[in-house]
């Protein structure tokens, strides 16, 4: 892993989150008529143009964490602060924020003996909340065998989201990024994935949901079947369906943003892994310029990769 790669997935999602919260709940007709093709502010939110969402908070927390290990502990307390301080917000005051990891985080506020347990465990509880925050713990996997990843992934998405298929997400998230992160070439990072999930999720219950995912071929699926809705399966599929079908960073967000519906989210989560495989430099400059405390995210994402063992140059 590059320092420029960490980067790029860190700035990656926030400027995917970026993208889309100004046009998020527009349907998919509504945009195909007047698509998103740059930062631009108001909208839904009513926020100036570069504001991420509750989505980038929460990663920010996590990355923020990790500079000083693994602790989830200190992880909660920090998405409590974001919750009721705006503790990494781009303005003071978090917003867009879903219904499960809202009450999650109000369990965390108890200081619970075990914060897995403040995750929603029902069917219902499958919103991509974790999802759309995991992806900075897959910087600190790699030494890792598959049973201790898992485990991780497990405990930080149990924090909001517990019930297995948020989980199961969230894995196949993390591993796909782990192999972009060791070698950034998509086909490879994407049905080396599907072979893992086959192979070590075989047993998993949840796994049939994401069989289009494991299948090797999202990438042949029309669009008219990929749904942008905010259930974690749906979003997934989406998220790696517009990283497998564009070639560049502003390619993939912009068609993640103008599928519509979660658009925020959506582009958050394939963004992160766009940023990776094309690198931050591929993240256009003016859209940069315009990120809320790019300059502080910038600063936090060098703190994680030193603190990661990694070198300040390159
Ligand atoms: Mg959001």
């Amino acid at each position: 892993m590059t320092k420029y790669q960490l980067l790029g997935g860190i700035l990656g999602l926030c400027t995917g989150d970026a993208l889309g919260v100004p046009v998020e709940f527009r349907s998919r007709a509504e945009l195909r008529l007047d698509p998103v093709t740059d930062m631009i502010g108001q909208g839904v939110h009513k926020q100036p143009p570069g504001t991420w969402s509750d989505d980038s908070a929460l990663a920010l927390c996590l990355a923020e964490s990790l500079c000083s290990g693994y602790n989830l502990a200190d992880l909660s307390e920090r998405f409590v602060r974001a919750l009721y301080e705006g503790y990494w917000t781009p303005w003071g005051k978090m917003f867009d924020i879903g219904g499960t990891t809202k009450e999650a985080i109000h369990r965390l506020r108890k200081k619970p003996a075990d914060p897995t347990t403040a995750g929603g465990r029902d069917e219902h509880s499958n919103g991509n909340g974790s999802l759309s925050r995991i992806l900075p713990l897959a910087f600190t996997l790699d030494s890792l065998d598959p049973g201790e990843r898992w485990l991780r992934v497990s405990q930080v998405s149990s924090l909001t989201h517990a019930h297995p298929r948020s989980i199961l997400a969230c894995a196949l998230y993390t591993e796909v990024a782990l192999r972009l992160l060791a070698k950034p070439e998509l086909q490879g990072a994407y049905l080396g994935t599907c072979a893992h999930a086959r192979k070590s999720f075989a047993e998993n219950p949840e796994l049939h949901h994401y069989r289009r995912i494991i299948s090797g071929e999202l990438a042949s699926a029309p669009e008219s079947t990929i749904k942008s809705t905010g259930y974690v399966v749906d979003t997934l599929e989406a998220a790696l369906w517009c990283l497998l079908t564009e070639t560049s960073y502003e390619g993939t967000v912009l068609k993640a943003v103008n599928l519509g519906d979660d658009s925020d989210t959506i582009a958050a989560i394939a963004g992160g892994l766009a940023g990776i495989l094309h690198g931050y430099a591929a993240i256009p400059t003016r859209w940069l310029d315009r990120l809320a405390r790019r300059a502080e995210i910038e600063e936090l994402g060098t703190r994680l990769f030193r603190s990661l063992g990694g070198k300040t140059k390159g």
